[in-house]
């Protein structure tokens, strides 16, 4: 098949890239290159099967593909609370363009849409059929209102044009080509801890959050992809729960840092509590993790240990 991966430059999407050409698929891989590198596909350039145009999703664009994985959009809250109309401009017209592509050339198209749906939630753990707790007027807000309204233009070409989609609701992921500075929590304490620098633990480190590796994720979302007569929204994610002062312990312990915590003052709307029900993912894709968090984060480790170093 030839596949488009927006987004296909960063973090998760260039893993996706990677899998997909290993099946034997043409990938075209979008990106602005806002948060992503070329660094993270460069090894992927002398692929015949591979190509890579700069483009941003805000702009329409004429492709002829099987499938899409709308994944282009700023994931980390310092990048996407940075330009936060472009974040929303991002999610809702991006996701319009690429609707627009998959109804045009009839391809199936998979939107990453979040956690983030759920807001801070008062439901948990978190199933589909809860409708969220999101302030739609906060400094969170261009991101998760904008990946909600990209789940209803999903959901509305789907009714109106007959759109063959799939929405996949993505709980915090993490993984080698995390972007060292993208203030995201794994990168951020990885790299602190690696540098002997004080770990920066946000409000008390009570909150909690549930760490998913970036291999798993990528085997989520192409059986979503690839099963037939399920749309979702499904979650995927690791449901294994860590308060962030645990993990920051962790990490300490994982890299045998000299590093002390320190607190500093918990953002606007951060989120208390968070961790994916998958009895769906595992009911219709047959789906769930198997790299455990230690394991992950000796691999995300190894990597950002070669990032520090200069490697
Ligand atoms: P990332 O920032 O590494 O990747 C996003 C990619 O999209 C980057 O390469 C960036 O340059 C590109 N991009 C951003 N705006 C664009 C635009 N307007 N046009 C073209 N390209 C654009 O983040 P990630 O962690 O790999 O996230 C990928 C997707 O998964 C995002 O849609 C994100 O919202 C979603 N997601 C990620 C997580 C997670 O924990 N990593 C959790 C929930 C949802
Ligand atoms: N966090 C932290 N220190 C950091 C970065 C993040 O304590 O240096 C916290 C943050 O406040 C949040 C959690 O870790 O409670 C996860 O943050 P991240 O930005 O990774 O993702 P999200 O909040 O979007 O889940």
């Amino acid at each position: 098949m030839r596949i488009l991966i927006t987004g296909g430059g960063g973090f998760i999407g260039s893993h996706l890239c990677e899998r997909l050409l290993s099946e034997g698929h043409d990938v075209v891989c979008l990106d602005n290159f806002f948060t992503g590198s070329k660094g993270n596909i460069r090894h992927l350039l002398d692929n015949h099967r591979f190509e890579l145009i700069r483009h941003d999703i805000i702009e329409p664009i004429l492709l002829e593909v099987d499938q899409v994985y709308n994944m282009a959009c700023p994931a980390s809250p310092v990048h996407y609370q940075y330009n936060p109309v472009k974040t929303t401009k991002t999610s809702v017209m991006g996701t319009i363009n690429m609707l627009g592509l998959a109804k045009r050339v009839k391809a199936r198209i998979l939107q990453a849409s979040t956690s983030e749906v759920y807001g801070d939630p008062e439901i948990h753990p978190q199933t589909e059929s809860y409708w969220g707790n999101v302030n739609p007027i906060g400094i969170r807000s261009c991101y998760d209102e904008g990946k909600r309204v990209a789940e209803t233009l999903m959901m509305d070409y789907h009714r109106q044009n007959n759109v063959d989609i799939r929405i996949a609701r993505i709980f915090n992921t993490y993984g080698p080509r995390m972007a060292e500075h993208d203030g995201r929590v794994v990168s951020n304490f990885t790299v602190q801890a690696l540098r002997g620098e004080d770990i920066t633990v946000y409000g008390d480190g009570s909150q909690t959050r549930s760490f998913c590796y970036v291999s798993d994720l990528v085997e989520g979302l192409i059986r979503l992809m690839n099963r037939d007569d399920f749309t979702g929204p499904v979650n995927l994610g690791n449901p294994v729960e860590t308060s962030i002062l645990e993990f920051a312990e962790r990490i300490i312990g994982l890299t045998g840092s000299s590093s002390k915590v320190i607190f500093k003052p918990l953002p606007a709307d951060d989120p208390r509590q968070r961790q994916p029900d998958i009895s769906l993912a595992k009911e219709k894709l047959g789906w769930a993790p198997a790299v455990e968090l230690e394991a992950g984060l000796k691999r995300t480790i190894d990597y950002f240990a070669g990032v520090v170093g200069g490697k």
